[in-house]
């Protein structure tokens, strides 16, 4: 039998590489690369006599390191786990989770963008994001949300 054949006939019933594996993938390299980025720190302070900065980087080390590992470990079970729909389960709350953050993130460099033109601000009574054009002076608010209106200066 050959390599690849072996290898799908061990992967069938698992869950195999989703994003959320991926994921995890790319933060424990990052991690385990951020250790080996600490340990050089903590020489260089060694070799120029600053040991409580070695210390502080050694301990950086340790965290990164042992985080990493353990952020591997996890991908690597959730990736041959045969356990495939609560794995798919996981993944679909990432992706929901990752999506909101995306729209958060895209929703405040909009707000960035037009910092001078538009003041924003939130609805006292269920937090609804709202703008108004700057410069008015003291306008009054209807929420779109919960339609409570209040008086705001832009
Ligand atoms: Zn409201």
């Amino acid at each position: 039998m050959k390599f690849r054949e072996r290898l799908y006939r061990f992967m069938q019933g698992r869950n195999g590489v989703d994003a959320l594996t991926k994921f995890m993938n790319r933060v424990s390299l990052v991690c385990l690369i951020a250790a080996v980025f600490f340990t050089f720190l903590s020489l260089v302070c060694l070799t120029h006599g600053g040991n409580t900065a070695a210390l502080v980087f050694r301990i950086l080390y340790y965290v990164f390191y042992g985080f990493g590992i353990i952020v591997m470990i996890l991908w690597i079970f959730r990736a041959f786990s045969r356990n495939v729909s609560k794995r798919q389960a996981e993944n679909t709350r990432f992706l929901y989770r990752q999506q909101k953050l995306n729209r958060r993130f895209a929703s405040l460099k909009q707000q960035w963008k037009d910092r001078k033109t538009y003041k924003y601000f939130k609805c006292p009574q269920c937090g609804q994001r709202i703008r108004a054009p700057r410069h008015k002076g003291k306008i009054r608010v209807t929420c779109s949300k919960c339609s409570n209106i209040f008086i705001t200066k832009t």
